[in-house]
């Protein structure tokens, strides 16, 4: 047994590759140890948002604060509030985000296949993003 004592894993910020905006990462879990599922934090100030992307074997929001989106390729946006559980299939082009005026919290769960739990496609373009 280990417990991992709050405080004890520093934030750090989401990377400008895979992120529009200002996003922390605050790792819960397995930030990128042995064991095959992570859990972490994220959260994003208004406008901020993931680039497209995929997971191998799916993820798990829970939104925990404030007031976000969520879009698979191809279908419209949807808006994500706390308590809100996501589902997203493996391999399902997606993002999710803050809301333009609005921060949004979410934890994040996903499992690693072959050392790796996503596929970062390209950044979603503010005119993506605003067409709501
Ligand atoms: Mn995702």
């Amino acid at each position: 047994m280990q417990i991992i004592a709050a405080g004890s894993k520093p934030s750090r910020p989401g990377a400008a590759d895979c992120f529009t905006g200002q996003v922390r990462l605050d790792p819960l879990f397995n930030s990128f140890d042995q064991a095959r599922v992570q859990g972490a934090y994220v959260t994003f100030e208004p406008g901020a948002r993931t680039a497209w992307h995929t997971h191998p074997l799916g993820q798990t929001l829970i939104v925990t604060a404030g007031c976000g989106r969520v879009q698979l390729w191809g279908e419209p946006i949807q808006t994500i509030r706390p308590g809100d559980v996501v589902w997203i299939e493996p391999g399902e082009k997606h993002w999710h985000g803050a809301g333009p005026d609005t921060a949004m919290t979410h934890m994040a769960i996903h499992e690693m296949l072959d050392g790796k739990a996503v596929e970062w496609l390209e950044h979603v373009s503010d005119e993506q993003y605003l067409r709501a």
